[in-house]
């Protein structure tokens, strides 16, 4: 039997963390799902239990080269968002933000799909202003190891708006703060995963710097509820934050993370990297104001999921890893 013609979105980054959630969401409410992913980070297991699903394709594709297809609706989740991963290839990580963003904002343009970008509360780099607000500026080191990162998202930033005033694109930019979950990758190296595995493996936490430095962490479920709220709605472009404004250290995470998982781990001090942001914790104001979200999901909620998850990855001995 046929159907009618469902909407259709093509998720860039779609074998991620973030954007394999996305593919799950938009197949859940019916649409078609075009899945774009080199796999430089993601991976096809975070999709794998979609691949024979009627209505998702799953396409390697490195979205710095253009790409065409007939959607209406473009999400794009293609960029390494671990400093590590990110600063691994710093000018691919700038030709991501920059080359690749122009790519799907251009077909955006050619097909009218309405674009979804995700930036970040990166943008806000070392923030003078505490909790940010979408209006502060930004205090970023635009030549700094993170600069690739920092500079890459604001520039996409720019884009969007840019595409939107020039072409009328109907553009909508989340800032999205820390947020983990499962499919996280165990060598992702963003501080959640690091913490959950090293505590999971007994091995030492490390600690960058004293641990005083604070993120506010959002559970993926939660922020995928105000991603879909921002992108449904015909009255918001943003950016808008989108995360949880509850703040932590990272000693409170890892000392939080150690008793959770009953761990004989011990705390150990790295050398704090370059930039490292002293405080991170979004003004939501915004959020709450125009897409009527809360997040749902405290951290302790958050991380038993996610420490479940971990379990599972790291005892099931058969996973085979691949791309
Ligand atoms: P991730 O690394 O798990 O996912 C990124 C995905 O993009 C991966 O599947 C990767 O293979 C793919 N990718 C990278 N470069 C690509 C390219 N040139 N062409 C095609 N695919 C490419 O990270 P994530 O946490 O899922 O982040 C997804 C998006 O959300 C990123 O844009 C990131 O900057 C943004 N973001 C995430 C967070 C967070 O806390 N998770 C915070 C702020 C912003
Ligand atoms: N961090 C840490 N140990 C780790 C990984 C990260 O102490 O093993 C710190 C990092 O220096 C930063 C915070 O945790 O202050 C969050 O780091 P992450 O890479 O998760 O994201 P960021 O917010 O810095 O992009």
């Amino acid at each position: 039997m046929s159907r009618a013609r469902a909407p259709r979105v093509l998720i860039a980054g779609g074998a991620g963390f973030l954007g394999s959630h996305l593919c799950d969401r938009y197949i859940g409410m019916g649409w078609d799902v075009i899945c774009v992913d080199n796999f430089h980070t993601g991976n096809k297991n975070n999709v794998r239990h979609l691949l024979s699903h009627p209505y998702f394709e799953l396409v390697r594709h490195d979205i710095v080269n253009p790409y065409h297809a007939e959607v209406d609706l473009i999400l794009n989740f293609a960029c390494p968002a671990s400093p590590v991963h990110y600063q691994s290839n710093p000018i691919k990580t700038m030709k991501t933000s920059v080359i690749g963003t122009m790519n799907l904002l251009g077909l955006a343009k050619r097909v009218g799909a309405r674009y979804g970008h995700a930036s970040t509360s990166e943008v806000y780099g070392d923030p003078q202003e505490h909790p940010q607000t979408e209006a502060y500026w930004g205090n970023v080191n635009p030549i700094g190891i993170r600069s690739c990162y920092d500079e890459g998202k604001r520039a996409a930033e720019t884009l969007c708006m840019d595409y939107h005033r020039m072409h009328g694109i109907a553009v909508r930019i989340v800032r999205i703060f820390n947020t983990y979950g499962p499919r996280m990758a165990a060598d992702d190296g963003r501080v959640v995963s690091n913490f959950i595995v090293q505590a999971l493996k007994g091995q030492d936490i490390t600690i960058y710097g004293d641990g005083s430095q604070t993120r506010s962490f959002c559970y993926v479920d939660d922020l995928l509820d105000g991603i879909i709220a921002l992108t449904s709605q015909d009255r918001v472009t943003g950016p808008i934050n989108i995360g949880n404004d509850k703040e932590f250290t990272v000693r409170e995470l890892a000392e939080k993370v150690i008793h959770m998982t009953g761990s004989s781990s011990k705390i150990i001090q790295l050398p704090l990297p370059q930039d490292d942001p002293k405080v991170r914790r979004p003004n939501l104001s915004l959020a709450r104001q125009h897409l009527d979200f809360t997040p749902q999901i405290d951290l302790e909620n958050g991380l038993l999921r996610t420490i479940a998850y971990f379990r599972d990855q790291i005892s099931d001995d058969s996973s085979v890893s691949r791309k």
